[in-house]
């Protein structure tokens, strides 16, 4: 198991940088994870980090709050920025560098190159709601990877739809990354953390744990032999209505395609967002692989 580093990461500021550190890595024969987020670095984050530390030679997390895959009416101006604790808890966690570019130097003036992440996986649940989003996580993870040719990257399971785009889109460009999705963590009553839970008043916080309970009623359905996927839909959504929460969309899909099916089958997951107030929020299970977020009837 590789020694963790006891110093303050290095700070890398350029892509030209990131990618200096990461061939001396190479040159050196050690071995680069790379962990890309937005910051405000919560217990979710860190467990990726740690599953890094331990896969890798040498880590970098990068901390980077990409305006394009925000939309127009997102939260890109208001979206938690902590770089004094983050840069901190790096450092506890033995992270060897931090990649904190600015906008400027990810998006010189002048680029006119897109990604287009096509067909359901881009366009439809999370691409249906926030158009354009795929497409600026795709340039955003493309550069970071480009830049960094990690051995591999680490994602979270909780934003599955962004797996699976990152997994296709490491195969489609050949990049040679090995793609590391990470089980979601969530909080002890059940509720997956997030940067954006912080957005929540106490109430608003009390209502959203509607969420792991109604995938966790589902997910009881499922292991009850129900394998409509409208049913189990159904009874997520109405536990989120009956909490007032605002549905955009509760689907049981395949996990690499994000295609819907009608018949529900192990390795499916349960995907929804919904808003509580001005916070939008996402979650997901996967039938017969996840245990329930919460016990039955919390
Ligand atoms: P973000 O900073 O929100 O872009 O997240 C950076 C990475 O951390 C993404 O791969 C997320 O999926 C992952 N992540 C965020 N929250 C969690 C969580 N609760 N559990 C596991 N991974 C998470």
């Amino acid at each position: 198991m590789p020694i963790p580093s006891t110093e303050a990461p290095e700070l890398l500021a350029t892509p030209s940088e990131l990618r200096s550190w990461s061939a001396r890595c190479h040159a050196a024969g050690l071995s680069v994870g790379m962990v890309p987020t937005m910051g405000a670095l919560h217990a979710g984050h860190r467990a990726l980090i740690e599953r890094a530390v331990a896969d890798n030679d040498r880590v970098v997390v990068t901390i980077f709050v990409s305006p394009a895959q925000f939309g127009p009416r997102e939260d890109f101006a208001r979206y938690p920025r902590t770089l004094d604790a983050d840069l901190s808890l790096l450092g506890d966690v033995g992270v060897h560098a931090a990649f904190v570019p600015s906008v400027e130097a990810m998006y010189p003036p002048g680029l006119v190159t897109r990604l287009d992440i096509s067909g359901p996986l881009g366009e439809r649940l999370e691409g249906a709601s926030r158009p354009g989003h795929f497409n600026g996580v795709a340039l955003v993870v493309t550069k970071l990877l480009v830049a960094g040719l990690p051995d591999r990257a680490y994602f979270g399971q909780k934003d599955a739809q962004q797996c699976a785009v990152v997994r296709r889109l490491a195969r489609d460009l050949d990049t040679g990354v090995e793609i590391v999705v990470c089980p979601t963590v969530r909080d002890t009553d059940g509720l997956a953390i997030s940067s954006r839970n912080l957005y929540l008043s106490p109430e608003e916080r009390m209502r959203a744990l509607a969420i792991p309970s109604g995938l966790a009623e589902a997910m009881a359905q499922f292991d009850a032999g129900e394998r409509h996927s409208s049913a189990l839909a159904t009874t997520v959504r109405s536990c989120l209505e009956n909490k007032g929460l605002d549905v955009d969309y509760v689907a049981v899909v395949k996990a690499d395609t994000f295609s819907e099916v009608e018949t529900a089958a192990p390795t499916n997951q349960i995907v929804l967002a919904a808003r509580i107030g001005n916070t939008r929020l996402i979650d997901v299970v996967r039938l017969g692989v996840d245990t329930a977020p919460v016990g039955r009837g919390v």
